[in-house]
């Protein structure tokens, strides 16, 4: 059989290449300050009788990410769909990641959030709920630190675990009625064009993608002249009812969820806001 592949995908910094060496027993160099990925590196793990072939992706923030440190995880998950998708997570700094991951939800692509930097988290006195996080997220949740090993065998346990099991339902966020209405109608376009292709998770982050703008998906959609019509008609129209470009609406959305959701999962202590309530004088 043919290993399952596995890819590290986080923001750059959020430990994924130590991970990566804590896992497979690698020594990639590691990043002391930025970006010292430059390209992928892969390695094969047999773990309980699963062949893994684990990928470091380079970090990146956006899966709509222009920057050339950043697009070559990016065009990663664009183009080649490994069969999961390790999410490393910063759990320090959860405000940040978690745009990421809203991203990553919609490749509808099977999911492990990892929350590393786990040291951090205790040293700093936060406490994250991870079930409340697992089931908002619809993954399983492993905590790690990187830098001491831990968590590293769970991790792999839940990768083979993963790799056995049959697919999850995908997740999807909600957006307003507008856009709900225009990705709709792209993804209609789309499945009618690619109608073998296209499984309907794919077609909707694809419409979701090109009502962005995103550049990748729309050059490979370029030679369907209505199709790129129709995205600048609905891009207008949206404009047009929000006063704001469809990628900052979508932009907007994804925070809001995922601010949301932090609120729900994290609490740190001695936090002044915290239980913070009113009194008569
Ligand atoms: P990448 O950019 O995601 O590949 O991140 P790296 O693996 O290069 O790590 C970035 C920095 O974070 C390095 O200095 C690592 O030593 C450090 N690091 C990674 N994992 C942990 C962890 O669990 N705890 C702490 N405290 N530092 C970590
Ligand atoms: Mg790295």
């Amino acid at each position: 059989t043919s290993p399952v592949t596995v890819a590290l995908v986080g923001n750059p910094n959020a430990g994924s290449t130590s991970l990566f060496n804590a896992l497979t027993g690698a020594q990639s160099a590691v990043a002391n300050y930025q970006r010292v990925t430059t390209s992928l590196t892969a390695r094969e793990v047999t773990h309980r009788g699963v062949t893994l072939r684990i990928v470091d992706v380079p970090g990146f923030f956006s899966t709509s990410s222009q920057s050339p440190e950043e697009k070559v995880g990016c065009d990663y998950i664009h183009g080649e769909e490994p069969d999961i998708i390790v999410n490393v997570l910063d759990a320090g700094h959860l405000d940040r990641s978690l745009f990421l991951t809203t991203q990553l939800i919609e490749t509808g692509l099977p999911r492990i959030t990892v929350l590393n930097m786990m040291d951090e988290v205790r040293r700093a006195g936060i406490r994250i709920d991870t079930a409340l996080l697992a089931s908002a997220l619809g993954s399983p949740v492993v905590e790690t630190c990187a830098l001491k090993k831990e968590g590293i065998d769970a991790l792999l346990d839940a990768m083979a675990a993963m790799a056995l099991a049959a697919p999850a339902d995908p997740l999807r966020l909600h957006y307003d009625s507008h856009l709900e209405a225009a990705i709709d109608r792209v993804q209609q376009h789309l499945s009618k064009l690619h109608p073998q292709e296209l499984s309907p998770v794919r077609s909707r982050w694809l419409a979701i993608k090109m009502l962005e703008g995103d550049d990748e998906v729309l050059r490979h959609e370029s030679n369907h002249v209505e199709l790129v019509e129709d995205i600048k008609g609905e891009q207008s129209a949206l404009a047009h009812e929000h006063d704001e470009d469809t990628a900052s609406l979508l932009a907007s959305a994804r925070f809001a969820f995922s601010n949301g959701l932090l609120r729900e999962v994290r609490q740190q202590e001695g936090d002044p806001t915290a239980g913070f309530k009113l009194t008569r004088i």
